[in-house]
């Protein structure tokens, strides 16, 4: 699509690579176990996109013709493909409407800008035509963030960044790099890498996402222990508003009154379009390494990733799975022969031997990097830690295996709609002193909900991103259902689990952002009165709510 790649339209990632479990043994028993859910049947398949209704473009003349203007004819775009691709995000939500052609409204006309200047031209023929404008940037988000309100009746116009994927200049001496907001992860870290820096922000989405979605969701990648979130790696952009450009200069810090750059990380286009950010960067370190480690329970891993996060170590990831998602792991995991099966079940007879409950077992993947001398002490004080909190150092093998397979792992959901189930997540975060109690009361909200809807499920989690006070804990559930309440039922336990982070002092969101999946919630995270400053915020900039209407509150 003019030079620009999106992610297929019906589901995860590209055509051609997807989730097998024919070479994963223990795949299928977990599945029939936990979901009721028979592979061994015939699977179903997406629908062919002939099958799909889309609704035609109500692009008007006057408009196009500035559009066209503008950008000249071929970046102005009303094609079916392209405008069902710019319709969603990529939640299970959005999987199951575009699988069943529920499509009631999609963009009108999708717009390639090549540059600033065509941004602030479409912004501007746009709010003068009073129509609306979502910037796309890789389609990823899960929350509702680009979908057009179902009943709007202006023009809608989808604004694509994807020809903005340049980093334009390294400031060596500073460490920050001029990157524009269209460029996708991929992109961005091999223009970095070339000269040898990384921006090390590496989001499981990170294929297919891009810097300006990640600075309007706030997204945190998996990396965030060292790097930070892209709150903290954005310190300087540029933002096309109505008939202006918003400029922040690149600052380690200022204390000029309420953070401006606040404001606009999370916007979710509702307060313009960014075209490019500061970002920090870093040389590329010498040495990094991913291992693995086992706890004996969910408690003392918590205590763990507590511990290591109020230490001297310094880590990039420190990540550990409840049991019900250490399960899942192991079930997904490739036959194995010789030596490794031999060291597995050596490992296993051993924690055994130790008392171990192995229905309880937690697996963790820790990261390191930097010089090789830096590496080697952080990994002695992360063992004396792990140890203390009895657990033990399993090693190199299952690290660099999550580190190989981690962005493989969303093709699963597409998998399990062709089987009949639906699988998403939900994250949150919250202090330590209050994670224990909502992990606890979130798996029992999700499975009464489950109960209720009368599908069977499975909820698993693990703590994703560790700070000073508190982490994030992240859920991934999945119901099997293919009937056609699974978005009613899906929704009532999504429902459930976002009420139990608010009712347990958690956020409705850590890193995923609003968009209007989270927004019935804003005002219970934020207070009423915080929600009507957000509110006002929207309406100064954009009084005729042109801009994404409708996403955050
Ligand atoms: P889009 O989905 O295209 O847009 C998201 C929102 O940002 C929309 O409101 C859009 O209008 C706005 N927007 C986009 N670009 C601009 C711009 N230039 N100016 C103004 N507004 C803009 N998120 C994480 O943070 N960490 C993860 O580890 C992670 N893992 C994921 C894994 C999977 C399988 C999936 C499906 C999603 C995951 N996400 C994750 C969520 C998603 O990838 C992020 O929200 C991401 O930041 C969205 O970026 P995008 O470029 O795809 O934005």
């Amino acid at each position: 699509m003019n030079g620009v790649k999106h992610m297929k339209w019906w589901g995860w990632g590209v055509d051609g690579v997807a989730f097998h479990h024919e070479d994963k043994p223990n795949f299928a028993p977990f599945v029939l176990e936990k979901v009721g859910l028979d592979l061994d049947a015939p699977a179903g398949r997406p629908p062919a996109f002939d099958e799909i209704e889309v609704p035609a473009s109500r692009l008007g003349d006057p408009l196009r013709g500035q559009l066209v203007d503008a950008l000249g004819e071929k970046y102005v775009v009303t094609e079916d493909m392209d405008r069902v691709v710019h319709t969603f995000g990529k939640s299970v939500r959005d999987l199951i409407r575009m699988r069943r052609s529920q499509l009631k409204r999609v963009p009108d006309v999708v717009v390639y800008p090549a540059d600033e200047e065509q941004v602030r031209r479409v912004v501007d023929a746009v709010v003068e035509a009073d129509a609306v404008l979502i910037p796309f940037g890789g389609g990823s988000n899960i929350v509702g963030a680009l979908e057009p309100l179902a009943g709007e009746d202006r023009q809608v116009v989808s604004l694509d960044l994807g020809r903005l994927n340049k980093v334009l200049e390294i400031d060596e001496e500073a460490g920050l790099a001029r990157i524009q907001a269209g460029a996708l992860g991929p992109a961005l870290e091999e223009q970095l890498n070339r000269r040898g820096w990384t921006m090390g922000h590496f989001p499981d989405s990170f294929t297919h996402s891009t810097l300006g979605g990640w600075i309007a969701t706030r997204s945190s990648g998996m990396q965030s222990d060292k790097y930070g979130d892209i709150g903290d790696v954005t310190r300087g952009l540029r933002m096309v508003q109505p008939g202006d450009v918003l400029v922040l200069n690149p600052l380690p810090a200022t204390s000029t009154g309420p953070s401006v750059r606040e404001m606009i990380l999370g916007s979710e286009g509702r307060l313009g379009v960014i075209t490019e950010a500061w970002v920090n960067v870093h040389r590329l370190p010498e040495e990094r390494v991913v291992l693995a480690y086992f706890f004996p329970d969910w408690s003392r891993a918590l205590r763990a990733m507590q511990a290591i996060s109020k230490s001297e170590a310094q880590v990039i990831v420190a990540r550990v799975s409840d049991p019900r998602e250490t399960a899942f792991s192991f079930a997904t995991q490739k036959k194995q022969k010789g030596v490794k099966k031999y060291a597995t079940e050596a490992i296993f007879k051993l924690l055994q031997r130790r008392g171990w409950d192995l229905d309880k077992l937690c697996m963790s993947f820790i990261g390191f990097e930097g010089s090789k001398a830096h590496v080697a002490r952080q990994k002695q004080l992360v063992k004396e830690l792990v140890t203390e909190h009895g657990g033990m150092v399993v090693g190199k093998g299952p690290g660099a295996l999550y580190d190989q397979k981690k962005f493989d792992t969303p093709y699963l959901r597409d998998f399990l709609l062709d089987r009949g189930a639906a699988a998403d997540v939900s994250e949150t975060a919250a202090p330590y002193s209050k994670l224990e109690p909502l992990y606890d009361n979130t798996i029992a909200a999700a499975e009464e909900a489950m109960a209720e809807v009368g599908s069977q499920g499975y909820i698993m989690c693990h703590l994703s991103h560790n700070y000073h006070s508190g982490a994030c804990l992240y859920f991934t559930f999945a119901i099997a259902d293919d009937s056609e309440q699974v978005l009613d039922k899906y929704d009532h336990v999504k429902r459930a689990i976002q009420q139990s982070f608010i009712d347990s002092s958690g956020t409705l969101s850590h890193h995923h952002g609003v968009g209007l999946e989270h927004a019935p919630w804003m005002s219970q995270d934020v207070s009423p009165a915080g929600e009507r400053m957000i509110g006002e915020l929207f309406d100064g900039v954009d009084p005729k709510g042109n801009l994404n209407p409708g996403k955050i509150v």
